[in-house]
């Protein structure tokens, strides 16, 4: 029996986050009402000219850097194809000179994953398939077709075949993602789009340095998918070669009842027929340019991770989730400016979603944490007060106020829990001798006598002190 291992490489296409298109003014946004937001040139109306995005330029050398790429000059091409979704009967792409090469891409398990080019094209637009099956065109009775998509600017982040597992390519496109979102260049939602994963896969015996026959898997919308179809994929091109058959090299299509689907033969690229774009200059952009985004990259993924670890004190784990939430920037600016850094994790880690920092000013997240930490607001009121600082923007001591959280400082605890202890003789003598179980008739009448407002585990570390 042979031993079999996995050879994968993953074409990621990623939205950036420009306001406009790549080639026009019409707006970047996802959601809108259908085909409302396109000019003429997004159509390739005759006489439209293209005119290219600096900001787009900008995002895909900041993506590129952040993976150690280096930036060139670049050509834009036409790839021309037919499908209803491309007004123009052609994409602008890059094809035999990218604007980024050779970057490199690890993974926190420490594995280095090659990037081969990152290339700068325009996005299609969106077809929808109505009366078959799970919205395939298969079956189908109508199409409707939404160019609000057509023109957005892409970047095609191109691995090389370095990925050995399907735990590995998901992990590289987790850290892809907590690049873009700690550079803010797309919001990188696999669910909405903004992200796309496909996956190159083929397998080899293992010692073997061949590269196979391989398949290219698409529809790969969540992380759970993309682990699962490389799975699926591997043991299917196993199962042939065990069989004595060899593998159709084909674009493939994943389902999400488990199995992957011929979706086409792979196309060459002389398919395309490739002619450089008449209406664009070549992209050449200058040193200085290069070095300021260099300049301002602001801290990355493996960065944050260690500095929130080293801040914080918290495992490598936690320390991930933190950043994938995009949520490190937040955090470690609030301890800079004197929260509790382990308060502020948990807020992190359990009480916002991703990206929840969009509307947190990190000066009112600290507050929130030191009126915590001080029991002006007990753990269940500063979860509240949190939600609705994200929901409007407003700062943590109004909020409070508008719901009757009064503050309590310390005295006042202290004073509570000495009347508390008066009242109940018999309960304290117990709790000195050591019977902790007593400790609830104390953070009872504090709590009635606080109207709820008291923070249980304050009483208690107040309880102890008085115990000595
Ligand atoms: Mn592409």
């Amino acid at each position: 029996m042979t031993d079999w291992e996995v050879v994968v490489g993953l074409e990621v296409h990623v939205e950036l986050a420009t306001e406009t298109k790549l080639f026009s003014h019409a707006p970047n946004r996802f959601g809108d009402d259908p085909n409302t937001n396109i000019t003429p040139v997004c159509l390739g109306l005759p006489g439209s000219l293209p005119v290219l995005n600096r900001r787009a330029v900008e995002l895909a050398m900041t993506i590129g850097l952040a993976l150690g790429c280096e930036i060139q000059p670049s050509v834009f091409h036409r790839k021309n194809y037919f499908y209803p979704d491309m007004p123009k009967d052609y994409q602008v792409s890059q094809y035999d000179r990218p604007i980024c090469v050779d970057g490199v891409l690890d993974l926190p398990n420490g594995t280095s994953v090659g990037i081969e080019r990152a290339h700068l094209e325009e996005d299609a637009g969106k077809t929808t398939h109505l009366g078959g099956e799970d919205g395939r065109i298969h079956g189908a009775q109508e199409a409707l077709v939404d160019y609000n998509r057509a023109g957005v600017p892409l970047l095609e982040v191109v691995s090389r075949p370095d990925i050995r597992s399907a735990e590995d390519a998901r992990a590289y496109v987790e850290e892809l993602r907590a690049i873009l979102i700690a550079t803010e260049a797309s919001e990188a939602r696999l669910e909405e789009g903004s992200m796309r994963v496909d996956a190159n896969v083929s397998v080899r015996p293992v010692g073997s340095q061949e590269l196979r026959t391989r398949c290219e898997i698409k529809n790969l919308n969540s992380l759970r998918s993309l682990q699962r179809a490389v799975n699926y994929e591997a043991e299917r091109h196993i199962n042939l070669y065990e069989a004595g058959e060899e593998p159709k090299q084909e674009t493939r299509h994943w389902s999400e009842d488990g199995r992957t689907h011929t979706l086409r033969s792979k196309e060459e690229a002389n398919d395309y027929r490739y002619f450089p774009e008449p209406d664009l200059v070549l992209l050449n952009p200058d040193t200085r340019w290069i070095e300021e985004i260099a300049a301002a990259m602001p801290e990355l993924p493996a960065q944050q991770r260690e500095n929130l670890v080293a801040l914080a004190g918290v495992d490598m784990d936690t320390a991930a989730t933190v950043v994938s939430k995009g949520l490190a920037h937040l955090v470690s600016t609030a301890v800079d400016l004197g929260a509790n850094a382990g308060r502020a994790i948990i807020h992190a880690v359990q009480n916002l979603a991703i990206d929840g920092a969009d509307n947190l000013n990190p000066a009112h997240f600290a507050e929130l944490i030191e009126m915590e930490h001080t029991g002006a607001l007990t753990a269940t009121q500063s979860k509240m007060v949190l939600a609705e600082m994200v929901e409007s923007g407003l700062d943590p001591a109004s909020i409070a106020q508008k719901h009757g959280f009064e503050s309590m400082d310390s005295s006042e605890l202290e004073e509570m829990v000495d009347a508390a202890i008066a009242e109940n003789p018999d309960a304290w003598e117990k709790f000195c001798e050591g019977e902790e179980k007593v400790q609830g008739v104390f953070v009872g009448a504090v709590m009635k006598a606080s109207k709820g407002q008291a923070d249980g585990k304050a009483v208690s570390s107040i309880l102890r002190q008085r115990r000595g």
